[in-house]
């Protein structure tokens, strides 16, 4: 689930953004989300794939944390970190 989704000032406003995704951000100067938490979950899925194509990796897009685990419960080591 998609918390919130900001657009840093470095944005040049080149538009991609708002071309592919013109429910979550409008682009004039700068680009800016005008989008809520139902246009968020709509677009879940491509979201992040908009912000990695901001050509300044100006879009921050966050994501709810997953249920953490059970308290007390300790993370098995992986294959890689045993020697
Ligand atoms: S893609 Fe990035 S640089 Fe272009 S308008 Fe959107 S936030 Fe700004």
């Amino acid at each position: 689930m998609i918390r919130a989704v900001r657009v840093l000032p470095s944005c040049i406003g080149c538009g991609v953004c708002a071309y592919l995704c013109p429910d979550v951000f409008r682009c004039g100067r700068r680009a800016r989300v005008v989008g809520g938490p139902e246009d968020f979950a709509a677009w879940e899925p491509t979201l992040p794939e908009i912000a990695d194509l901001c050509p300044v990796l100006a879009i921050e897009v966050d994501r709810a944390r997953p249920r953490s685990r059970a308290r007390g419960a300790r993370p098995r080591a992986s294959r890689a970190s045993r020697s």
